[in-house]
């Protein structure tokens, strides 16, 4: 019969007769400690007392001097006494042992660590009664329990699996009357819009725009002539918009009048991380009440999706409109990353977001 033990280490060890572990020049701790000596890394085997305790042994070869304070006379007027193992062990003062890195049972267990090995030292306490200390580095890292009920062990966010899920079914619960609030909405005035752009900052400019309906109806898509910037290296290969292919195209300028519009008719207006999209579009509106106004109706795809993803999904560590896509099993209609594309899309992730959105 080969017993094992597995460290905190991972390693794992045997459990080994003294005398093999003599023929393997295996120390005790209380042979160590008469050496003055004390181990510097993992036991390397194990045998058990009489009463049940662990008796490890150490290499010799991974051993340090151990500091003089703690040598062991075994002469001196120091108190020791001997335990049925064999192994004897000083009296010594809490906080001394607390130096060491030895605590008593009941320490270590709030510390979540349980006690596997012999008693390393130990003291009395006011009644006499014998109070033992435990070498920490020694002893069993236990599982940290479930913050709630304290009963189980922690699953996820310091929870057990059930208060977990317990925890997770009220959130999905939340988020459902939360989605369920917005219905009633007139499709006609629901717009899904995306554009493509020139790159990834303020300055850049707009080279398309998607706008459909709540119906699926196509309300505009048009490239954009851009008028500072003329090569767009890093993002045609991305949206699939060269040059050449815009240079017929009408600009803004000529498109705001449309544009507002559209989206003055409005009452909502989605796209997926809408605060791109709107920090280029916004410039429509050039009266601060009247981009206020258009701000009030923009809605985020992308975070209604976040929030349902933490509630029904926490598999999902990404959010882009292809995952939250294919979260909903949803096929690309068209190219992805076009504007087109991207705005059937969005809106299809948002009609499974909010399944009573609309009233028509
Ligand atoms: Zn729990």
């Amino acid at each position: 019969m080969e017993n094992e033990l597995i460290l905190r280490s991972g390693a794992k060890i045997k459990q080994m007769e003294s005398a093999e572990a003599a023929e393997r020049k295996y120390l005790t701790r209380h042979t160590l400690s008469q050496m003055h000596l004390m181990p510097t890394g993992d036991p390397v085997a194990y045998d058990v007392s009489p009463s049940g305790d662990i008796i490890y042994y150490f290499d010799p070869s991974r051993v340090s001097e151990a500091p003089p304070e703690t040598w062991y006379f075994p002469n001196a007027r120091r108190e020791s006494m001997t335990l049925p193992s064999g192994s004897i062990i000083e009296r010594m003062s809490i906080k001394n042992a607390a130096t060491r890195g030895y605590y008593t049972e009941s320490r270590l267990k709030n510390m979540h660590y349980e006690v596997i090995e012999e008693p390393v030292a130990y003291t009395y306490k006011a009644d006499k009664s014998i109070l033992y200390f435990y070498d920490k580095k020694t002893a069993k890292r236990l599982p940290l329990m479930c913050v709630q009920c304290g009963k189980a062990i922690r699953y996820k966010k310091k929870l057990c699996e059930a208060c977990y899920e317990k925890e997770m079914e009220i959130k999905r619960a939340e988020g459902n009357a939360y989605r369920a609030s917005f219905f009633n909405m007139d499709r006609a005035k629901v717009l899904f819009f995306d554009l493509e752009l020139t790159g990834f900052y303020d300055r850049d400019e707009i080279l398309s725009i998607t706008i459909v309906d709540g119906f699926g109806n196509m309300i505009m898509d048009t490239l954009v002539k851009p008028v500072r910037i003329k090569s767009w290296k890093k993002t045609e290969k991305i949206h699939g918009i060269y040059p050449s292919m815009v240079e017929n195209a009408p600009t803004m300028d000529e498109l705001i009048p449309e544009l507002i519009r559209i989206f003055d008719g409005a009452e909502n207006v989605i796209a997926y991380g809408v605060s791109t999209d709107y920090s280029h579009i916004k410039y429509i509106y050039t009266d601060a009440a009247e981009r206020e106004n258009f701000h009030k109706k923009i809605r985020c795809c992308a975070n209604e999706f976040v929030r349902y993803a933490h509630e029904n999904r926490p598999d999902i560590v990404h959010a882009s409109l292809t995952d939250a896509m294919s979260c909903f099993e949803i096929e690309w209609e068209g190219v992805a990353h076009s504007s087109i594309a991207d705005t059937l899309g969005c809106r299809k992730v948002w009609e499974a977001l909010f399944p009573n959105y609309y009233k028509n």
